[in-house]
């Protein structure tokens, strides 16, 4: 990112996990940096301890935080990008201008495969979610002619972490 240089806004819409090594990448190339993410803190999923740790590290490193935002979209101006940035379920805006955006807003299912089998499944792809959360076997029958069951789980669903993948297909196939 050698080419990002000045007020570079770095984007992360699942709370700044992806964004950090992106944000010290690019202070290391003599960009100033601010991370923006709609999460309520930084990094969620990071543990306390080691939270600190990264948070030292962007303020040592001058960082600037701004949580609570969502980023809505990117006009290029004669003065730079100017970021469309609100607060998720409200209809403030407010503008910022950077002279580089960098987002992070995960990944896209693939889903050609799934609409492929989906006819040909048992359960039209269904999941009963009580009997996933009891534990129990999937029993959905809305199509007779099918000839095995299908389920989306982890990022094929939406993207997510690892975590939520293990924990989807977890719970599907321990009752297999
Ligand atoms: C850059 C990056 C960093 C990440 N960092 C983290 C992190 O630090 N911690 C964390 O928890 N999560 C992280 N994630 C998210 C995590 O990688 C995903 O949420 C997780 O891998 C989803 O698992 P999955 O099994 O659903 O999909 P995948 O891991 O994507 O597995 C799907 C597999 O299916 C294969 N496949 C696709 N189509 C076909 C086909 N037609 N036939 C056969 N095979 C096929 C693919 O090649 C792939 O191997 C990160 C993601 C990215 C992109």
């Amino acid at each position: 990112m050698r080419w990002l240089h000045g007020h570079v806004l770095v984007y992360d819409d699942h709370g700044g996990n992806q964004a950090r090594d992106a944000a010290e990448a690019l202070v290391r190339s003599g960009a100033t940096v601010e991370i923006v993410t709609p999460e309520r803190t930084l990094s969620p999923d990071v543990g306390s301890l080691t939270a600190s740790g990264c948070v030292n590290s962007l303020a040592e490193n001058g960082v600037a935080v701004t949580v609570l935002r969502r980023l809505h979209g990117v006009t290029r101006t004669p003065d730079g990008l100017e970021a469309e940035l609100g607060v998720d379920g409200f209809a403030f805006r407010e503008h910022h201008t950077f002279d580089g955006v960098v987002a992070e807003v995960g990944t896209e299912p693939v889903q050609e495969l799934y609409d492929e089998l989906l006819d040909a499944s048992i359960n039209l792809g269904a999941v009963d979610l009580a009997e996933l959360l009891d534990h129990r076997p999937q029993s959905v029958v809305r199509n007779e002619d099918g000839s095995f069951r299908l389920f989306r789980i982890g990022d094929a669903v939406t993207s997510r972490n690892v975590h939520a993948a293990m924990l989807d297909a977890a719970r599907l196939c321990r009752t297999i």
